[in-house]
């Protein structure tokens, strides 16, 4: 081990959604003879984000929720689908509570220790990765697992699109939602040269996050989602009383990059960083899930971690297709996801959203896509 530096069997580097997401398993007495260090720069994480995720009943984090729907709607101002997708349901996480539950769970392990301080070098050595922290911390790790990158070369992607938000957490004087159903989309704003599309998370009565989507590579100012936000709101809710609570916004990337080709035996991105972000939705909380439980499975087996196995390549390869149809302009993006709204079941839909479904489950909801859009584009993203 190098000199004056602090050994552990593995470090996390930040605390998120995916460095806490792998640091609460880790918290277990199954893996109490590991010493874990999550090194996370921030003090105090604040509700950043809200986390939302189609799955099936117990789910771990579920106790977290604020909320769950039974019911999701999709709209464009001409058509209306609602269904209810049980045995699946819609939850809603506010990250402040995943934070602070996450943190109680550390702190009441043996195992897991929280350092706050921001990362400044990280070098992989033969046998370990040496890493020092801004106020003078050195650790080694043979084990390093990594939830934030700059990875310069993002950008030139072959498939490569921001998605943006800008959201408001809204309270009403007066009922105006029903807590059971989330509209889900509604394209029925003013769509631009991209994809845009609102959405409300009712979690009572009154309050509701109400939130724009945008797939575009031009970010926004927060007066520019804040202009359309108010004007769907007093369109949508009869020009009633409402105040603003909290606001959200945020931006992630939507791409066919390969993320893995950054991981070594020693050095494992997860999370956004590691490629968890879904190229052609955007979600990304459940397969942060996914990611973690595969690397528990393999850490108890005692096997090798080989992060390109967590999601199935026949589902990439429809990831790219989507994301090509929408970027090549071949079809409207809002008329893709209405179009598979309108012949498919919603749960069936999710489910393929989720990786959860059969090869003949899949080809029948390809088949219901317009062939001449998305055969291009499965055909340019078999090749790439
Ligand atoms: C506003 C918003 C809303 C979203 N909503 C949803 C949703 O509803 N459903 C869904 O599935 N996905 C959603 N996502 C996408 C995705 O789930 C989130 O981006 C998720 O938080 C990614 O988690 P992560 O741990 O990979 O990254 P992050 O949460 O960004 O965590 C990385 C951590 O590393 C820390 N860090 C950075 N640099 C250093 C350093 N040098 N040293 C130490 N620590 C460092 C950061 O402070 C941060 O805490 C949303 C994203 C955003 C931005």
């Amino acid at each position: 081990m190098a000199d004056g530096y602090i050994n552990y069997d593995i470090i996390i580097g930040g605390g998120g959604a995916a460095g806490l997401s792998l640091a609460y398993r880790l918290a277990n007495q199954e893996f109490s003879h590991l010493n874990v260090l999550l090194i996370e720069a921030e003090n105090d994480k604040k509700n950043d984000r809200t986390w939302c995720s189609w799955l099936p009943p117990d789910r771990i984090f579920d106790e977290m929720a604020l909320t769950c729907f039974e019911s999701l709607e999709v709209k464009d101002g001409y058509e209306t689908f609602i269904s209810n997708i049980g045995p699946y349901r819609y939850r809603m996480i506010r990250s402040s509570d995943f934070y602070h539950a996450v943190h109680n769970r550390m702190s009441e392990s043996k195992n897991v220790v929280v350092l706050t301080e921001k990362i400044t070098s990280e070098s992989e050595g033969k046998e370990e990765v040496l890493i020092q922290t801004e106020h003078g911390g050195k650790f080694t790790t043979p084990l390093y697992f990594k939830s934030f990158a700059n990875h310069p070369d993002l950008k030139s992607a072959r498939l490569y699109v921001d998605q943006h938000f800008g959201g408001w957490f809204v309270k009403f004087k007066t009922s105006v939602f029903d807590p059971r159903k989330a509209l889900f989309m509604d394209f029925s704003i003013e769509q631009g040269k991209d994809v845009r599309f609102m959405y409300a998370l009712p979690y009572s009565p009154t309050e509701a996050l109400i939130e724009l989507a945008v797939f575009s590579n031009d970010i926004w100012n927060t007066a520019d989602y804040d202009q359309v936000l108010q004007q769907y709101i007093h369109q949508n809710y009869s020009n009633l009383d409402y105040e603003i609570v909290d606001t959200e916004y945020g931006v992630i990337p939507m791409t066919d990059y390969n993320f893995t080709v950054h991981n070594t035996s020693k050095i494992i991105h997860i999370g956004a960083a590691g490629g968890a972000i879904k190229p052609s939705t955007g979600f990304a909380f459940s397969r942060i899930q996914r990611q973690c439980d595969y690397i528990i499975t393999q850490l108890r087996d005692g096997k090798d971690i080989q992060m390109s196995e967590v999601f199935s390549k026949r589902h990439k390869l429809y990831d790219k297709t989507m994301l090509d149809v929408i970027l090549s302009g071949r079809i409207m993006g809002k008329f893709v996801f209405m179009d598979l709204f309108r012949k498919n079941k919603m749960l069936d839909i999710l489910r393929f959203l989720d990786e959860d479904t059969s090869i003949l489950e899949e080809l029948k909801i390809m088949s219901t896509c317009d062939v001449g859009a998305f055969g291009k584009g499965f055909w340019r993203s078999l090749r790439t």
